[in-house]
């Protein structure tokens, strides 16, 4: 078994005791051996003085299909911005486009300490997805998009309700558990605006009998949820907790618009929320009642969504700006920097059910860890508390190394699993094309 000893960091382990502890971390194989101790040794040495160890950063709310989208569909507001943009531009991915986006998106991921993500990618070619996750060791439950509802959506990602759901099980059986558990399947149907009742319903049954978890979007713009409304008569979390949509299995994304009773629901349930404030604020979807949520008890991760909307894909970016989106509503002791990075590791690890494994650093846990190094002008002078460094001044540049499973994927900024200058190019003429196919060039 290989052994890689990460020297002289500050552990910031983000375990049950916010321990933070200086000294040497051990990994045998994909676990970690041991925390603190010194003067050990190990196969691969990274050198960790003047940095924080941190859990790796856990995304629940990612679209790796759409990094190609970056700066192609700016200032629109949610409807908009699907019509006019995502869709014609997700129709006209191919199988080479979907690997560069994903490629894309994983190394920026890793480069800025990200090392699992719940994505929900498109209705097409999702397969690709999963061969880029295997292929640069990254952690990923990825799910195909499922839409079998709607006006103006291109023919390209309309689908039958009963191949929709036949090419998800098909994907579930084919990927759900591979490379040492690292790719995990999630069902992904893209909003209640975009499936059938009998979509949804099939969707609830099928993921509680295969034990998976559902990834969807949910009442994140105005317009969407006075949609949901009239065709079904109900908000849209109690449509959603009536076809089975609910539960500690279930991730939904955004949650801007709620009701009283809709937060009940999502309590009672034990829902995960995913609070994504980029991609709100740049969307103009509103600011999501994350204080209520968490004072209430609900469990609420963090994402950056997709490059389409966002356009970066930073936890450090979400962090902050999570933190500081609460502190203009409610003022500044709310929502306070440990909460913000718990948010972005163990509490993003517990919604898709992997905190067992990821999300803190403890002994026995699996080694997905990101090395930070603090020391830069912008996070000058050394903080007292270090988490503060990590939540309010560090940015992913400042992130040095990555293990994900026991394996280094990032060491020194280099990336050692993805050639970053060939994943750029590939994006470039892969982008291009795109947007010639989607006729938007
Ligand atoms: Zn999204």
């Amino acid at each position: 078994m290989s052994s890689i000893l990460i020297k002289q960091g500050t552990i910031v382990t983000m375990d049950e005791r916010d321990s933070i502890v200086r000294g040497d971390l051990l990994i045998e194989g994909d676990r970690i051996a041991s925390i603190g101790s010194n003067g050990q040794t190990g196969d691969t040495v990274i050198d960790a003085s003047g940095c924080v160890v941190i859990p790796g950063f856990v995304q629940t709310h990612i679209h790796l299909c759409q990094t190609l989208f970056r700066g192609s569909a700016d200032d629109l507001a949610l409807i908009d911005w699907l019509k006019k943009r995502v869709w014609p531009m997700e129709a006209a991915h191919t199988a080479g486009s979907v690997a560069a986006s994903a490629r894309l998106g994983i190394a920026e991921l890793i480069k800025g300490g990200t090392t699992c993500a719940l994505t929900m990618e498109t209705v097409n070619h999702t397969g690709e997805v999963f061969r880029v996750v295997e292929e640069s060791g990254f952690r990923a439950t990825v799910g195909k998009c499922m839409m079998d509802k709607g006006d103006e959506v291109p023919s390209a990602l309309q689908e039958i309700t009963s191949d929709s759901i036949e090419q998800s099980v098909a994907l579930l059986e084919e990927w759900h558990g591979k490379a040492n558990g690292r790719i995990r399947y999630c069902f992904a149907p893209r909003f209640a605006v975009s499936c059938t009742r009998e979509l949804l319903e099939q969707v609830g049954r099928l993921a509680r009998e295969r034990g998976v978890m559902i990834h969807t979007h949910a009442s994140e713009n105005r317009t969407e949820c006075e949609m949901v409304e009239s065709e079904t008569g109900l908000r849209n979390v109690a449509y959603l907790n009536q076809v089975g949509l609910t539960g500690s299995h279930v991730a939904l994304a955004h949650c801007v618009h709620l009701s009283k009773d809709e937060i009940e629901t999502l309590l009672q349930t034990k829902t995960n929320v995913v609070h994504c404030p980029s991609s709100n604020l740049k969307l103009g979807s509103g600011i999501a009642p994350v204080a209520e949520l968490l004072e209430r008890g609900v469990s609420v991760s963090l994402g950056a969504d997709g490059a389409a909307c966002n356009n970066r894909l930073d936890m450090f970016t979400e962090m902050r700006t999570a933190a500081l989106l609460q502190k203009a509503l409610h003022g500044p002791e709310v929502l306070p920097a440990r909460r913000a990075l718990r948010m972005a590791t163990i509490d993003g690890a517990i919604a898709m059910g992997l905190d067992a494994d990821i999300g803190s650093i403890e002994v026995g846990k699996k080694a997905d860890l990101a090395v930070i190094r603090l020391g830069g002008i912008h996070t000058s002078p050394a903080a007292r508390d270090v988490v503060s460094s990590i939540v309010y001044s560090a940015e992913a540049s400042d992130v040095r190394s990555v293990v994900v499973d026991g394996r280094i994927l990032m060491n020194e900024r280099k990336l050692l699993t993805l050639d970053e200058s060939e994943v750029i190019n590939r994006a470039e003429v892969e982008t291009a094309r795109l947007l010639g196919r989607a006729g938007l060039k």
